[in-house]
């Protein structure tokens, strides 16, 4: 029997906004499905992101943007449900209903470290670490007064680091660099780069 039928099936949960989705989310990505030999890693574009102050584009075009973005890993799958809930996008929600879907899974959440700074003042933090393994991938954004993410007390043993290297591209970097005419070489994929000029996103900073 293959060792994935003889254990729990690992499924990870990497949201965010993916306005646009870029070279470090999919590096993130390969590197979780390196390291935890997962069966199902879903990327999950946020409905009404309570965290982020800018309005977010269309959820049709973060998700077309992701669909594309990682198209090429394996046991990738992008999962609108977050765009389709109304109110709040709550990470804690998600991990319920898969939860309640996959009662025998382990389930990991994937965070860069800025988002693993924040973690402990979103909606139902605690249950959260309860639920998943949280997986931190350094941004290489560390600076004295955003610190290296270290795990909240007595939590630690359900965080792990994600070994990648930091790269330091981010969303707003592409959403100015596009609104400034300048070129964005490898920091996005070619097939995403391709729908952000067919469809004018990121025209104004
Ligand atoms: P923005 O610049 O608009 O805030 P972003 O680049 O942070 O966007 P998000 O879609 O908000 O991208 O991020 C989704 C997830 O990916 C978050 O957990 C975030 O921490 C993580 N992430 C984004 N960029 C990096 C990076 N360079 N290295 C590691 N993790 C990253």
């Amino acid at each position: 029997m293959a060792a994935s039928q003889s254990r729990a099936r690992r499924i990870a949960v990497f949201g965010g906004a993916f306005d646009p989705p870029h070279a470090a989310h999919v590096a993130l990505a390969r590197a979780a499905l390196a390291d935890l030999q997962l069966d199902e890693l879903r990327i999950v574009p946020t409905g009404h992101a309570w965290h982020k102050a800018r309005p977010l584009s269309p959820a049709r075009h973060r998700l077309a943007m992701a669909r594309l973005a990682f198209a090429d890993l394996p046991q990738v799958l992008v999962d609108a449900r977050e765009t389709e809930r109304a109110g709040p996008s709550y990470t804690v929600d998600t991990l319920r209903e898969l939860q309640h879907e996959w009662p025998d899974a382990e389930l990991f959440l994937l965070l860069g470290g800025d988002q693993a700074r924040a973690l402990t003042s979103w909606h139902a933090w605690q249950e959260i670490v309860q639920t998943a393994i949280i997986c931190v991938a350094d941004r290489g954004d560390e600076v004295p007064t955003s610190p290296r993410f270290s795990a909240p007390k007595p939590y630690e043993p359900r965080f792990r680091r994600l070994p990648m290297p930091a790269l330091l591209v981010s969303a707003t970097e592409i959403r100015s660099r596009i609104a400034a005419h300048q070129a964005l070489g490898p920091l996005v994929f070619e097939p995403v780069a391709r729908y952000i000029e067919d469809h004018h996103l990121y025209q104004t900073a």
